[in-house]
């Protein structure tokens, strides 16, 4: 489907899946590959790439996986040397690429730098060797801490710092210390999630055979209230569930996704939503490389959401941001008020004081904020 190139801009996701290897947590669609496959893989994106062709107004560009800084320079070269080919860097304003500690080295990121990436999204997950250990990262604190200080050296002054929370067997001490450690960094945006254990990983079948112990829900809780008040003390803002930035820092390519507007993914098992269809690529990566080369369709989904399907995931995605949704934009997209279809459930929350109207914004209450996967079903 092609859209007018002034249309509205749009965001590209551009998926790497390979790592170096596999965190025991991990469920994210990645392989340890060889340089072999890898190569060919750069190949079939750039082809994918080359079809998209001006007729998107791309805004922000967000390289993630896998693991992008797993590529050697020459391999990161040639991604981001294709993307500029058929995307004018004078059109980006966010240009975002995933870099793990644990692969990040100087020549990488004077690649990075050359080809106009003004974001790094650092995958620290903690500070600590102990905790590190136990997720099967492939780095330690150290190293987080260098690759953060290689980073500014080189003139990047918008960091992303990806933390996780509520992990086996850590305490609010481990917690509020790696908070402590970021704060000192001053990165310019923090992520802190809480552990999911995703079935079949190797730490969820640990948790299943009592090798390790999941924290109780209430601490998990006390975590996520701690790194709340210890940020915005830190004058961060907190502006999405599990985002907060400095002034200015909100990362533009995720808001996307938030308002459900357009995206486009590149790369195995990468996801588009244009005008209200969804689609996805083809996960696995050889079956992806042959689809590509022999010009056959890489589709692996399609979906059209029905017109209240596509209203009601836009609020739930929106009611993620602190600042909720404003009706007048709904309405502008849908043609009809939040409250015209959603009244019911809207009321029932409202009783509850798990929403609330900020003027014409519909917004999460705090009580809301940590029961929001509750709030969000009763939309569906
Ligand atoms: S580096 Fe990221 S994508 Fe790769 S295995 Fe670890 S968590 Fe998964």
């Amino acid at each position: 489907m092609t859209e007018n190139k002034n249309s509205s801009p749009h965001a590209l996701y551009i998926h790497i899946p390979f790592c170096a290897r596999k965190c025991n947590y991990c469920d994210f669609h990645s392989m340890v590959s060889e340089t072999k496959t890898i190569n060919r893989y750069l190949h079939a994106l750039e082809k994918e790439l080359q079809a998209f062709r001006g007729q998107y107004l791309i805004k922000t560009i967000y390289i993630g996986g896998g693991t992008p800084s797993v590529l050697n320079e020459s391999q990161l070269e040639k991604l981001l040397s294709g993307i500029v080919r058929y995307i004018p860097a004078s059109e980006i304003q966010e240009y975002t690429v995933e870099i793990n500690p644990g692969t990040v080295t100087k020549d990488k990121i004077e690649v990075l730098k050359e080809y106009f990436v003004n974001r790094i999204s650092l995958g620290v997950q903690s500070f600590q060797d102990r905790q590190l250990k136990l997720l099967g990262r492939i780095h330690s604190g150290e190293d987080a801490k260098n690759a953060f200080a290689l980073l500014r050296m080189h003139g990047f002054q918008n960091i992303n710092i990806d933390l996780i929370f509520g992990c086996p067997e850590q305490t609010f001490d481990d917690w509020e210390k790696d908070l402590k450690v970021a704060m000192e960094l001053n990165p310019e945006h923090l992520s802190a999630y809480a552990l999911t254990y995703e079935d079949e990983t190797p730490l969820a079948n640990d948790l299943k055979n009592k090798i390790v112990h999941r924290v109780e829900e209430f601490v998990e809780l006390e975590m996520y209230k701690m790194a709340i008040s210890y940020l915005t003390r830190n004058r961060y803002n907190h502006y999405e569930i599990s985002n907060f930035a400095k002034d200015g820092y909100e990362c533009c390519h995720n808001r996307v996704y938030w308002e459900n507007r357009g995206y486009i993914g590149i790369g195995a098992g990468a996801h588009s939503f244009l005008r209200g269809v969804r689609t996805a690529n083809e996960k696995d990566i050889l079956k992806y490389i042959h689809g590509i080369q022999e010009n056959t369709d890489i589709k692996s989904f399609d979906e059209c959401l029905p017109q209240n399907l596509y209203a009601a995931e836009t609020i739930i995605m929106s009611l993620r941001l602190r600042q909720g949704i404003l009706n007048a934009d709904f309405y502008e997209r849908f043609g009809y008020a939040i409250e015209d279809k959603f009244g019911v459930q809207i009321s029932r929350l409202q009783k509850h004081g798990l929403v609330t109207y900020e003027g014409d914004r519909l917004k999460l209450t705090e009580k809301g904020l940590f029961v929001a996967d509750t709030v969000m079903t009763e939309f569906l």
